[in-house]
């Protein structure tokens, strides 16, 4: 594994910031440290760069004991949200920056220096100076002075977090190629979960210091360990409900289909928008009588508000195709059918929980 980090703690005076983080980034890949703002994504990034100190367990890279290592020692390139370039160096400069200070020759700075312009698509602008560069720009030069020493790992504070979203959109593209071209070991934080399934092959979700689940974007979407996964990642419907040996019902005694592995007691089913389908006629007697409330377009899909008898509200994604076939409208009985849900105890703690199969 090329970055571990194991039992990590850190406290700011009377806050435990991060308690007890341990995970792994294999070699060659791009994980995404993802969660909500203040959950301790930039401290834990800060520990691994070396910027600050844990008070309790170790970061190794690529199997030696970094924990103690001064920041130079430990080969990390960083990238954070602020541009940090320096506005009275050109673009050619600020990428040469960190490979003149490491007494490179003349010859080898400019090649590794052309080399990155062309690896971030900006060739044409290295004379230019900071101020006369997008946001997008700068953030490429940023990128590319910190491979330009060729770190062991690349360290990614939100880096697209001040751009607009059609640029952060661009970026976002621009990185995961980047990514496969130099297949260097990469960890960015970022609280858009969007931004993190469109780039990384795995993520670390993390929330108040402690990791919540790691794995796999799509195993984690559609296998939340927790219910703060299941909420964290992608919309998706919260029900009151009762499991009774194997079984559960929701709202007003409406049956669960399928398996429950929770112990019997009160608990909340998660389903996803688009694991809801609509009928016009019951069917075996698992659907839901509702009532349509409104539709809202959204362009490949259509979303369809309904309320069940007890008043709870649920939102339905249908695709088009499904949606032009009912052609419903608002004031319309239906039967609504979950084809997909997870059951939680909460008053219980995850790990007791399991979830529907
Ligand atoms: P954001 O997405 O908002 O940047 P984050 O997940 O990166 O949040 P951190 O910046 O790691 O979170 O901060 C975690 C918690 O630790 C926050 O509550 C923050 O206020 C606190 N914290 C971070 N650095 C310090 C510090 N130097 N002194 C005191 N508290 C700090």
């Amino acid at each position: 594994m090329s970055i571990a980090v194991q039992g990590l703690k850190k406290r700011f005076g009377r806050f435990q910031a991060i308690d007890g983080v341990s995970f792994v980034v294999p070699s060659g890949e791009l994980v995404a440290l993802l969660g909500p703002s203040g959950s301790g994504k930039s401290t834990i990034l800060r520990i691994i760069a070396g910027l600050e100190q844990p008070d309790a367990g170790n970061v190794k890279l690529f199997g030696e004991d970094a924990t103690g290592q001064p920041v130079q020692a430990r080969g990390v390139g960083f990238v954070s949200q602020h541009y940090a370039l320096f506005r009275h160096m050109t673009v050619r400069e600020n990428i040469a920056f960190g490979l003149e200070t490491r007494r490179v020759s003349r010859g080898e700075v400019r090649e590794r220096t052309d080399e990155l312009l062309a690896l971030v698509q900006l060739q044409g602008y290295a004379q230019r100076y900071p101020s006369q560069l997008s946001g997008g720009q700068r953030q490429r030069v940023a990128l590319a002075r910190a491979l330009a020493p060729r770190p062991k790992v690349l360290l990614l504070d939100e880096p697209f977090g001040a751009l607009d979203a059609r640029v952060r959109q661009e970026l976002r593209d621009w990185l995961r190629q980047l990514h496969e071209q130099t297949q260097v070991t990469s960890l960015i934080v970022t609280h858009d979960e969007h931004e993190a399934f469109e780039v990384a092959d795995r993520l670390v979700v993390l929330n108040r210091g402690v990791v919540e689940q790691a794995g796999p974007p799509q195993e984690l979407y559609e296998r939340p360990a927790t219910p703060f996964v299941a909420e964290f990642l992608g919309s998706v419907n919260l029900l009151s409900g009762r499991a009774v040996r194997g079984s559960a019902v929701v709202g007003d005694g409406m049956p669960l289909p399928g398996e429950v592995l929770v112990p019997d007691g009160p608990v909340t089913v998660y389903v996803r928008p688009h694991d809801l389908d609509i009928a016009r006629a019951h069917n075996d007697g698992t659907s839901w009588p509702a009532r349509v409330s409104r539709l809202v377009p959204l362009g490949a899909l259509e979303r369809v508000e309904v309320g069940l008898r007890d008043g709870t509200d649920l939102q339905i994604e249908l695709t088009r195709e499904r949606s032009r076939e009912l052609a419903l409208l608002p004031g319309d009985d239906v039967y609504v059918t979950p084809r997909e849900s997870k059951v939680f105890r909460l008053d219980l703690a995850p790990l007791e929980c399991a979830s529907k199969v």
